[in-house]
């Protein structure tokens, strides 16, 4: 990786990745914060109400698990390495106090973003989805009764 690669990899604010999220999310749904730095992990986008953060990750940066995150400078190597892993652990430590306060996070990787509709589509599933807990519950309320259940309710309506 050359010098300007590497620059191009430091985290910055309204880097492009950021931009193109914002375009998309503008399009499903408005009104979120940008960078509060008294949200865990200062969200690159947030919607404080409903307590949804969502991450621009650069995979260089944050080690994402693809071609371009497994992209490594050939000088300083050790040094990059141990920056990247302690990138990783801080944001893994960001989810979990997220998560301890009520916050739903969602990480939109840069190498996503070659796809503008299916970042679309997973932003949209983030913001429609109740939480886990919710919808697991839904579900069970929703799953088939036992044949047992549905003769006595059958047995009941003669
Ligand atoms: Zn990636």
């Amino acid at each position: 990786m050359n010098r300007s690669a590497i620059m191009r990899a430091v985290p910055s604010r309204n880097t492009s990745a950021e931009l193109k999220v914002r375009a998309i999310l503008r399009t499903i749904m408005t009104g979120y914060r940008l960078h509060r730095s008294d949200i865990p992990g200062k969200p690159d986008i947030a919607f404080v109400g409903r307590r949804l953060a969502i991450f621009v990750h650069g995979c260089f940066w944050h080690g994402h698990d693809c071609k371009r995150g497994a992209r490594a400078p050939k000088t300083n190597a050790e040094y990059w390495r141990a920056k990247i892993e302690r990138n990783v652990a801080r944001d893994a430590l960001h989810q979990t106090a997220l998560r301890e306060q009520g916050w739903r996070a969602l990480t939109i990787w840069e190498c996503e973003l070659s796809d503008a509709d299916l970042v679309a589509v997973k932003l949209r599933s983030f913001i429609a989805a109740p939480e886990t807990s919710v919808s697991q519950r839904e579900s069970r309320a929703l799953a088939p009764r036992p044949k047992a259940r549905r003769g006595e309710r059958s047995g009941l309506q003669r």
